[in-house]
Formats: structure tokens, sequence, C-alpha cells
């Protein structure tokens, strides 16, 4: 997506990609924010401090700060970043985290960049499947961080666990803070940009589950939204016989498949 350049606003850098916006690596370490104005296009230009809500005064009159569209773009690509649920452990990681140790690594990390780079005009989402350990989780938390900064799209993450369920079983019962609130939830997960699907088919214990799961990968599949689905099975066995093999079915249309498996990268971290 072309940035849109504002009339008052700054003739953007190579420095920042012409994205007005550079990655702060040292956010951690500062306590600031892990994205800022780009210190050479941007900062010069900014009269107002970089202060909410981006206006200065000249002559008796309130102006917009050339910095104001890049500080609103950064402001809401912060607050979709703060929703996304992505796990401490992987948040802000970016592409160059994602370390290779073997062929199937190499290629899965090449489809993940070819995918930021294309999208949104990308057919089809990513299953990543493999044993435990080898950065499926990592990549996948990637490629949405990724998303967000360069696309400020709504992305979310979301791990299928027991506690996934009880949570949405919560909205069933009477009395709790969710109550009612199952629809609205499931809504969510269906309609938003980009959805992370973390451990897919772990749990699929009852055929409510189940049918959970499925109706999930249908409202992403006829909603053609972008998903990446991260597994420890290998979906062309284990799940052909779940939900009459309508899931793989279904999953083998909006993805592409990759296998992850091979060294743990948790040992040489
Ligand atoms: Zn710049
Ligand atoms: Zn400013």
């Amino acid at each position: 997506m072309p940035e849109k350049q504002h009339s008052t606003g700054p003739a953007y850098c190579d420095f920042c990609d012409r994205s007005g916006i550079v990655f702060n690596k040292h956010f951690g370490e500062l306590g600031q924010n892990a994205l800022v104005p780009c210190p050479k296009c941007v900062v010069p230009k900014c009269r107002c401090g970089g202060e909410e809500p981006y206006y200065y005064y000249e002559n008796g009159l309130i102006k917009s700060c050339a910095c104001r569209e890049t500080m609103m773009k950064i402001d809401r690509i912060l607050e979709i970043y703060a929703n996304s649920g992505i796990d401490k452990h992987y948040r802000w990681k970016r592409v160059d985290a994602f370390k290779v140790y073997s062929e199937l690594g190499k290629k899965a990390k090449l489809q993940a960049y070819e995918t930021v780079k294309k999208f949104p005009d990308v057919s089809k989402g990513l299953f990543l499947w493999g044993n435990p350990g080898t950065g499926k989780t990592l990549l996948a938390s990637i490629i949405l961080t990724e998303l967000i900064i360069h696309h400020a799209v709504q992305g979310r993450y979301i791990k299928i666990s027991r506690t996934f369920f009880n949570r949405l079983k919560a909205t069933f019962a009477e009395g709790s803070e969710t109550y009612g609130m199952s629809s609205k939830i499931e809504k969510e997960f269906a309609d938003v940009d980009v959805l992370v699907v973390d451990d897919f088919g772990v749990q699929r214990d009852t055929e409510w589950e189940q049918e959970t799961l499925y109706n999930l990968v249908d409202a992403r599949y006829e909603g053609e939204k972008f998903t990446v689905f991260t597994s420890n099975k290998n979906p062309h066995e284990e799940f052909k016989d779940l939900s009459g093999g309508r899931v793989l079915s279904r999953i083998k249309e909006m993805t592409v498949i990759m296998e992850l498996s091979g060294k743990d990268q948790r040992e040489s971290q």
C-alpha cells in the first residue's frame, strides 16, 4: 500500500523506507515506543515536540504539525499491536529474529518474507506444521508483527488451548463476566484482517470444540481473510477425518501448507 502523501506532511526518505516510521530497537531498555517518527525526514520538521494532538501555534493560529500524519499512524499501529494478543515472548520480533537451521526453515522464512512484501495481494495464508520448538509460533508472530507495522492492519493472535475453549465456554454460563459474548468473540476472530491461530488442532475432545474450530476456519475461508495457522500435527494425516475432512479441504484452499520440522530453536537461543 503506497504511503499517502499529505500536502503539509513531510516528504519521506529512504532511511525510513518512505514510511516516516522507524523501528526503535532499544525501546525496551529506554522505556520508549517500539515505533518512532523518522529522525531524518519527520523529526526535523516537527514543531509540536511530538506531543498529542500534534498541532502548534504560529501567529496566533493553530496549525497542523508536519509530524501529525506520521504520529497518528504510529499511535494507530501501537494500539492495534497492544490489542493483538501476541505472546510477550514474541512481541516486536522482526524477520531477522527467525534463525534458519534447515532447508525447511529457509523455505518457510522466505514464504513469510514474500507474504509480508506482497500483502494484501496474497491469495493464501500459511499453515506451518512440525515438531515443537522449531519456531512456528515465532514465525507466525513475526508475520503478524510485520503486517501490523507495514500495513496497520487489524491483527489478532489466538492460541488454541484448554484456556481458549474454557473462556469461550464461560460465555455460555449465566453470571459469568463474558456471558452472552460468544457470538461477539467469534465474530471478532472471523472478521479481523489477519489472524494467527497457534497450536491448531491440539484440542478436539468434544464435538463442540471440533465444531468451534471448524466454524472459525469456515468463517475465515468464507470471508477470504488472511490466516496463519501453526500446528504440531501433519494436517494431511491428522486432519483428514476431522469434521469429515471439511477442515482439511478448507485449509488446503486457504493456505500454503509448509512443514517446519527439525532442530529445536529454543535450545540454541
Ligand atoms: Zn525518513
Ligand atoms: Zn510535531
